[in-house]
């Protein structure tokens, strides 16, 4: 348990938020979490629970290598949370794969891939398979499927489980989270340090503080001194009935979660902040679904909703050091569920600028600037 004062306070409580303030814990700093109300927008609580690599970072090599990473830490991450927080949150990274209906769209994907391995020089691994190939391998297949490809990495957890984990997890250690803590403002204080007021009225004072507000950031970020401005990016997800059968594989856009129904999505849509689901859309996800494994058609949808993803200008990480307010951090990104291991451990080194601190230059914020001047 902590008995002082948090030296350092996270605004957001989401996956990115506890997945760094895990970090800071176990590094041995005194941390507080304060999460805002529940009718903000959440990603962490609406999305797929993918641990996924292939395609990531094809044109951009950092991060190519970090997902990568991540992928390669979450075995032990899963380890480290069932410890911790006595959760199993359901790992399961046996591989997966991307299927594809359109030949041009399938060899698209294959020249990204190729792209991607470069980056990773032998750390890669995929293949790509013919739709007669994957029939032979996976029974079920439906015919319009023209072929796959396959990532022995790549995996899912339960996602609702996991947020569960890290909280418990960041409690164990002793951090302290507080629910409908909305922070109106956060103002840099003359000798160093924050004061934060909260929409409840308390102010509260803090050394350092870590934005990870998802899409509440913008509103704070710019008076610590940062630019990067996230934008919502909805996706609409499908889930079924329980089934008894395990289906016999997992994909981008179809999976199985532990309790037995099956999740299907992948859809993207610039709708501002509305996580409404539609019915095009949700019919659009359900003839994927019955084209990929036809046995599908008989299987009735119990569920369907609507979340905003966290994205950044150019859908990247963005870590980043306030230059202006030193003692202020922005951490957002895509794919908090897949880089939350390095978030948990990594990140909180750069944070804390150990001797062992990490090179994050190709996140920083900065990038934005520069690729508006080239
Ligand atoms: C449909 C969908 C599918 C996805 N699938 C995957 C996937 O398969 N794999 C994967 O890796 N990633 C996936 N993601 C992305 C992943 O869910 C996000 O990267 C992750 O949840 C982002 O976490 P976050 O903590 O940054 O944001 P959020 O979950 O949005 O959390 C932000 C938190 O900040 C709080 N907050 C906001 N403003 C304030 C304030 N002013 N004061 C205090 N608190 C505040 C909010 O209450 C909220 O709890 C998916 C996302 C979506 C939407």
């Amino acid at each position: 348990m902590q008995h002082s004062d948090p030296e350092i306070t996270i605004v957001g409580g989401g996956l990115v938020g506890l997945s760094v303030a895990l970090g800071l814990l176990s590094a041995g700093k005194r941390v507080r979490v304060l999460d805002g109300a529940d009718g903000d927008a959440r990603a962490s609580q609406g999305n797929f629970g993918l641990i996924w690599g292939q395609g990531k970072g094809w044109d951009f090599a950092p991060y190519a290598n970090w997902t990568m990473d991540a992928l390669t830490a979450w075995s032990g991450f899963a380890r480290q949370l069932k410890e911790l927080s006595g959760m199993d949150v359901a790992l399961d990274q046996s591989g997966g794969y991307e299927f594809f209906t359109d030949p041009a769209e399938m060899a698209g994907f294959a020249a990204q891939l190729e792209q991607q391995a470069a980056h990773l020089n032998d750390r890669a691994s995929f293949e790509i398979l013919t739709g007669d190939d994957l029939r032979s391998q996976l029974g079920g297949i439906g015919p319009e499927v023209v072929g796959a490809s396959f990532s022995p990495r790549d995996g899912h957890v339960n996602p609702l489980r996991f947020l569960r984990a890290l909280r418990c997890s960041v409690h164990a250690l002793g951090g302290c989270v507080t629910m409908g803590a909305t922070v109106s403002t956060i103002t840099p204080q003359p000798d160093g340090g924050f004061s934060l007021a909260l929409a409840n009225g308390q102010t509260l004072g803090a050394e350092m503080v870590v934005l990870c507000a998802g899409l509440g950031s913008t509103a704070l970020a710019r008076g610590l001194g940062f630019e990067t401005q996230v934008r919502p990016q909805r996706g609409e997800l499908l889930i079924t009935e329980k089934l008894g059968d395990r289906l016999p594989f997992l994909s981008s856009t179809i999976r199985q979660v532990d309790e037995g129904g099956i999740q299907i999505g992948g859809t993207k849509a610039e709708t501002g902040m509305d996580d409404s689901e539609s019915l095009d859309v949700m019919a659009g996800l359900a003839r994927h679904a019955v084209t990929v494994f036809p046995a599908l058609a008989d299987v009735r949808v119990v569920r369907a909703w609507g979340a905003l993803r966290v994205m950044s200008p150019d859908g990247y990480p963005v870590y980043a050091k306030s230059a202006a307010h030193p003692g202020a951090f922005l951490v957002t990104c895509h794919s908090g569920v897949t880089l939350a291991p390095l978030h948990a451990s990594v990140l909180a080194e750069w944070i804390l600028n150990t001797s062992d601190t990490p090179d994050m230059e190709a996140f920083d914020e900065r990038r934005f600037a520069l690729s508006h001047a080239a």
